[in-house]
């Protein structure tokens, strides 16, 4: 199946069905890892509205659940972006920290997160990640400790993945159809 978003082509890639049974998973895993304590599921929007969602259903511990979203815009600096975090309102002193994420890409966003995060000395942070691509990894991040789908080095949009803001609302997932090269 193919799907056409402004001016690219899109093929199917993981399946609603697919996801679900991998999240299903996920949870039980959590609610085992977690079983005594309370932890604080962080979504990074907007990418992780879907899998937080449908990731949450699949936990049956005592949890607390918050947003947060990264700005990112041209600043004085080396990378020559500064990133910002926005909506942190919650004291994260000695709490149980899952951040859910829809990619790890480069992990350079992760990585300005789990910093920002850090600093406020929490007992504990993971990472839950839906996709994580590793060949397109630049920064090294330990505390990837769930993961969905490991996919190759290709864009994807759906299930809140977007392309050029579209595309979010895709059930399910999929990858960018390579154009061949004009010779
Ligand atoms: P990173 O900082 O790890 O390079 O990139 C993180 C962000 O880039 C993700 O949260 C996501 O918003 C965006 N991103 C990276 N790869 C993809 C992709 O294949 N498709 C879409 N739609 N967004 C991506």
């Amino acid at each position: 199946m193919k799907v056409e978003i402004e001016d690219k082509e899109f093929q199917l890639m993981l399946e609603y069905d697919q996801i679900k049974k991998r999240t299903r998973l996920l949870g039980i895993q959590l609610n085992l890892e977690y079983e005594n304590k309370v932890p604080l599921f962080i979504g990074v929007l907007n990418g992780s509205f879907l899998f937080m969602a449908d990731l949450l259903k699949e936990i049956d511990i005592s949890c607390e659940v918050a947003f947060i979203r990264v700005a990112s815009y041209e600043g004085e600096s080396s990378t020559g972006k500064v990133k910002e975090v926005i909506g942190l309102d919650v004291d994260l002193k000695d709490r149980d920290i899952i951040l859910v994420e829809d990619i790890v890409d480069t992990g350079l966003t992760l990585n300005y997160i789990l910093e920002t995060v850090k600093k406020q000395e929490p007992a504990s942070v993971k990472v839950c990640t839906l996709l994580y691509k590793p060949s397109a990894i630049t920064h090294e991040i330990d505390d990837i400790s769930y993961v969905g789908f490991e996919i190759p080095n290709e864009f994807v949009v759906g299930y809140g993945l977007d392309y050029k803001g579209l595309g979010r609302n895709l059930k399910d997932i999929y990858r960018v159809c390579n154009v061949p090269s004009e010779t």
